[in-house]
């Protein structure tokens, strides 16, 4: 390609050209923008080939940049490489020049050594001493405007700061108002609260939640990219780490200790996975960055809400941690009191039925009771001075039998009035437990055979301790009867077993069983997991058997399935702590 001749410049023109190459140097927005801006001017300003700028490399970076302009006869020629060039229809000149041989190469420093301004292969002839000047003119005035490019740059980001501060205080506002607008219906707000943290302060947002059996479930699951909805589906319906596991949100919610990870690599995602199918749902979300903290209200994690980086820009810092806290305490709030508006209301249920199986229970008897009292006096209206009395005593067994349970069942509520005000003494002696257990099932042997369950006791072990032996028949009482009446006509099985402080009680039945969900509830007063209609009771015997074995320190506990029957196991320690 022939060399276009460069029409002589007037002064005026070349200064005219100057004051534009300072503006469009100056003008530049970025760092990058004037480099390209510089190398561009350089290379027409000394009609070099070439021109290439080297940044020093700064600290904290391994690499300076580099930027190079090309001439369009070395673009298209692809620099020194150039074919042989004897083409048929080329004059010797233009095969010359199209050799391209490099005619030197000439340097200027920028200011404050923030790189090397280099130029190879003039067009014509060598690079002159004016080529010199003019260079070192321009690497001070690109000193100039790579300055005011990066203080653009930092007052452009100090800006967008700003802006961001400014948005979360308006997203915390709006977040701050939706947990305050009191709903007693903390799914939805959850849902919408995780919805409002995306993308304003992750790419996605989960709220876990620690149900009241201590199962942690998944209830909101959000996210910024709207294709994501099957993935999501799969995040939130993921289950969680078992007990004690590395699953991130889990033990968050568990442990109630704050979460802040960025960086994060496969080698991370492989630790706190709970299995293949876990790592690799992580992997496809694509976090790089995890922030998760407690829900906690009075003292206790009621779960975690979290929060992911995926966009490589986000990176969470101390301070997105403490707005996280601060969010997650206001949500923990509305949480807990949900659950407690909930626990009263249920707590009020729980009175209304007992109050309704009350009254059925206690007006039981008193029909029996009523006609036996109305024939007693019947048959004295009758002028007959004297009954038979083998007839009169069998009445009066019907009578003294309603008398007796309904005595047992004021009985019982006295107990629990006054074990509810926590007037429950102990008067302790020496017991032991085998005799007890052996009374009790002797008494129940009646209800027993009336269910058709036999009774077997097992002992091992020394099984005596400092007891109130009463309380103690009570609560034996207590299980068997409950083991008969709800045991489904199976057998039922007692073991007695000592160690070295404490004797072991387990009282085992095959019968209905208990769901999961009341099993925490059965030991409340008037908790029960049946229809009043199908079972009698008033729910008060292992309310009642409960605070008799803590009185006397020990525990109780219940494992059963549905069906597949109970097994009730109390640990009574020998003797009175001294602690
Ligand atoms: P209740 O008078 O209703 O039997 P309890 O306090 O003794 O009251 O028991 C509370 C509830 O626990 C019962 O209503 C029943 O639902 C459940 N329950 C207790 N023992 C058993 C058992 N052995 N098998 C199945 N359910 C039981």
């Amino acid at each position: 390609m022939p060399m276009e001749p460069v029409a002589p410049m007037s002064l005026e023109e070349a200064r005219a050209a100057e004051d534009a190459d300072s503006r469009q140097l100056l003008s530049a927005a970025t760092v990058e923008e004037a480099l390209a801006v510089l190398v561009e001017i350089a290379r027409r300003l000394t009609r070099a080939h070439q021109a290439t700028v080297v940044m020093t490399p700064t600290v904290g970076k391994t690499r300076g940049a580099s930027v190079t302009s090309l001439s369009r006869a070395y673009e298209v020629w692809g620099g020194y490489a150039v074919p042989s060039g004897d083409e048929p229809g080329r004059t010797a000149r233009e095969r010359r020049s199209a050799r391209a041989e490099p005619r030197g190469r000439i340097s200027a420093s920028l200011p404050s050594d923030a790189g090397v301004l280099y130029l190879f292969d003039r067009e014509v002839g060598d690079f002159s001493r004016e080529d010199e000047l003019a260079l070192h003119r321009l690497a001070r005035l690109a000193g100039l405007a790579l300055e005011s490019a990066r203080l653009l740059r930092e007052e452009q980001q100090a800006r967008s700061e700003a802006e961001a501060a400014e948005q979360r205080a308006a997203f915390l506002a709006d977040a701050s108002r939706l947990l305050a607008s009191s709903s007693l219906d903390p799914k939805a707000t959850l849902d919408t609260l995780a919805r409002l943290c995306v993308p304003i302060l992750a790419d996605w947002c989960f709220v876990d939640i620690v149900d009241e059996s201590g199962t942690v479930q998944r209830t909101s699951v959000a996210h910024a990219e709207p294709d994501l909805d099957a993935l999501a589906r799969r995040v939130r319906d993921f289950p969680p780490g078992p007990e004690g596991s590395a699953h991130p949100t889990t033990r968050v919610a568990r442990q109630a200790e704050s979460l802040l990870v960025d960086n994060i690599d496969d080698a991370w995602l492989r630790a706190v996975s709970v299995s293949e199918a876990h790592f690799e749902t992580m992997r496809e979300v694509g976090f790089h960055g995890i922030l998760a903290v407690p829900l906690l209200a009075r003292g206790r994690s009621l779960g975690a809400l979290t929060f992911l980086a995926v966009r490589p820009s986000r990176h969470y810092n101390p301070t997105d941690l403490e707005t996280a806290q601060d969010l997650a305490r206001r949500a923990a709030l509305l949480v807990d009191n949900a659950r407690l508006y909930r626990e009263a209301r249920r707590s009020v249920r729980l009175r209304d039925e007992f109050l309704a199986v009350a009254s059925h229970e206690l007006k039981t008897p008193l029909t029996p009771l009523q006609l036996r009292l109305q024939w007693l006096r019947r048959q004295t209206r009758k002028d007959r001075p004297f009954l038979p009395t083998p007839l009169v005593v069998s009445q009066l067994d019907v009578v003294q039998r309603q008398v007796d349970k309904l005595s047992g069942l004021v009985h019982g509520l006295l107990d629990v009035s006054r074990l509810s005000s926590g007037r429950l003494t102990l008067h302790r002696e020496d017991v032991n437990l085998e005799a007890v257990a052996r009374e009790v099932k002797d008494r129940l042997a009646v209800p027993a055979s009336q269910a058709g369950s036999p009774v077997s006791l097992s002992l091992q072990g020394d099984l005596r301790g400092h007891w109130d032996r009463v309380r103690l028949e009570q609560v034996l009482t207590n299980l068997l009867a409950n083991a008969l009446k709800y045991g489904a006509g199976q057998p039922v099985h007692i073991a007695l077993r000592g160690e070295a402080d404490r004797v072991l009680l387990r009282v085992e039945d095959s019968g209905i069983g208990i769901a999961r969900e009341y099993q925490s509830h059965i030991f409340e007063r008037f908790g029960r997991a049946v229809s009043e209609r199908h079972y009698g009771g008033l729910g008060l015997g292992l309310y009642i058997t409960r605070q008799i074995v803590e009185a006397h320190g020990g525990e109780i506990g219940v494992r059963s399935e549905p069906d597949m029957g109970s097994r009730f196991e109390v640990s009574l320690p020998r003797h009175e702590s001294t602690a």
